[in-house]
């Protein structure tokens, strides 16, 4: 039976010793392991240089693990959760660097906006990872699906750099998408259409596949197991009885099927906000207005594409030496338009903002989030912005976000997003 849905799987490379190289060029191309605990690690490394005989057993950093290997590392031997020194000692010349979590989740949370702006529900698996339903985005055929991973893949270069490859599999469910992506590394494509999974699968050794461990290979080898196309020759009821509720699972797997649900995580946001830090401090209110404008516009098509309006609105500035100031105002009506949401954030900051001390951050926040209604206001005029948003939400939604800018914004200077954006209040 053909299942309609189409899910993605998207997995970074070697994650966070690529984002580590992204950051640091002097780290690309080089053999590289972030750990667990990389202070003592370094602290070590030094003492090592220097001639000094290291005690193995009383220092904290030989117990520690590597969390990941560059993809140079990886191909001298170096694996996850192999033990520092170990690793040390296969490859004297590996780079320890300490881990970073805050640069690992500003690159999964601009994955995850990606995401988001294409499909219809996203849910993130682990730090490095997601599934996505494009069954409407892709408009439901592989054509339609490999575009868009194409789209994914070339915007994933440009928000998060092209050192952070990502690894992508497209397929009808989730099992299948996931040991799709794995299959192809570093910044694979594998698209596997429905008729196209008996021959994938088969063609996978048993330990690829998500919910098959180390355990149930060795279960299954001992009853003679040991390739998907044996697993298939298994009748439901050998497996159930072998392996209990577990049986199921992998007479589904064997056959190439799995769920296609993909729970997503903001269908009730608390809040969504937005917030800019300046490459240079922004000295005039003409530059407050235009930037507050491009952050009050995302934060009311976002708002849209959830289907929800606001009735709190929370505007902030930061100045040069970190002090700042924010306000937050209630309506009876609540708002969803990017120009009622600058005009309001105007007038909050308006009495206390002192522009010539340096700008530094700008953010704008709706809450109190409320199921858009969708008739439409009896107002004329109301109606036609109405309109005009539901025309340019949906180019957006087709052709992605920054299709459209308002002529007074063209001027601003955060087009390029690599470096600054922070999304607030993802969850
Ligand atoms: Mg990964």
């Amino acid at each position: 039976m053909r299942s309609e849905k189409i899910i993605l799987h998207i997995d970074f490379n070697s994650f966070f010793a690529s984002v580590e190289q992204q950051a640091n060029p002097f780290l690309r191309g080089k053999a590289i392991a972030v750990a667990g605990k990389g202070k003592e690690a370094i602290d070590v490394h030094s003492i090592e240089k220097k001639g000094a005989r290291v005690r193995v057993d009383n220092l904290p950093y030989m117990r520690s693990v590597i969390t990941t290997a560059s993809r140079e590392a990886k191909a001298q031997g170096i694996k996850t959760a192999m033990a520092t020194w170990e690793a040390r000692r296969i490859l004297p010349s590996l780079l320890i660097i300490p881990g970073d979590p805050r640069k690992y989740s500003e690159i999964t949370s601009r994955m995850m906006t990606i995401l988001r702006s294409y499909a219809d529900a996203v849910e993130q698996f682990s730090a490095d990872e997601a599934f996505a339903d494009i069954t409407c985005a892709s408009g439901g055929d592989y054509l339609g699906a490999t575009l868009l991973g194409e789209r994914i893949r070339a915007d994933i270069k440009r928000e998060c750099g092209a050192y952070c490859t990502a690894s992508i599999g497209i397929s009808n469910n989730r099992l299948l998408s996931k040991l799709a992506s794995e299959s192809f590394k570093p910044n694979g494509f594998t698209v596997v259409p429905p008729e196209d999974a008996l021959a994938f699968t088969a063609s996978r050794p048993l330990q690829d596949f998500c919910g098959i461990g180390p355990r149930i290979v060795k279960r299954l080898e001992s009853l003679g197991v040991t390739s998907i196309e044996t697993l298939r020759s298994f009748p439901l009821s050998r497996l159930t009885h072998e392996f209990k509720s577990y049986g199921q699972f992998l007479f589904d797997a064997a056959h190439g099927r799995g769920s296609d649900l993909v729970s997503d995580d903001v269908r009730d946001p608390k809040s969504v906000g937005h917030s800019y830090t300046f490459p240079s401090n922004l000295l005039s209110h003409a530059e407050v207005r235009k930037n507050l404008l491009f952050l009050a516009d995302r934060v009311a098509s976002r708002m849209r594409k959830h289907g929800f309006a606001s009735t709190h609105l929370t505007a902030y500035v930061r100045y040069e030496d970190f002090s700042g100031t924010g306000a937050t105002k209630k309506f009876k009506e609540p708002i969803c338009d990017g120009l009622e949401i600058l005009e309001n954030a105007l007038k909050l900051l308006s009495p206390t903002i002192e522009v010539d001390r340096g700008i530094r951050l700008l953010g704008v926040t709706a809450s109190g989030l409320t199921k858009l209604q969708g008739s439409f206001p009896l107002l004329h005029k109301e109606s036609q912005t109405r309109k005009a948003l539901r025309s340019l939400d949906k180019i957006t939604a087709r052709y992605g976000s920054g299709t459209w800018q308002r002529a007074s914004t063209l001027s601003t200077e955060f087009k390029e997003r690599v470096s600054g954006w922070h999304y607030d209040h993802e969850a």
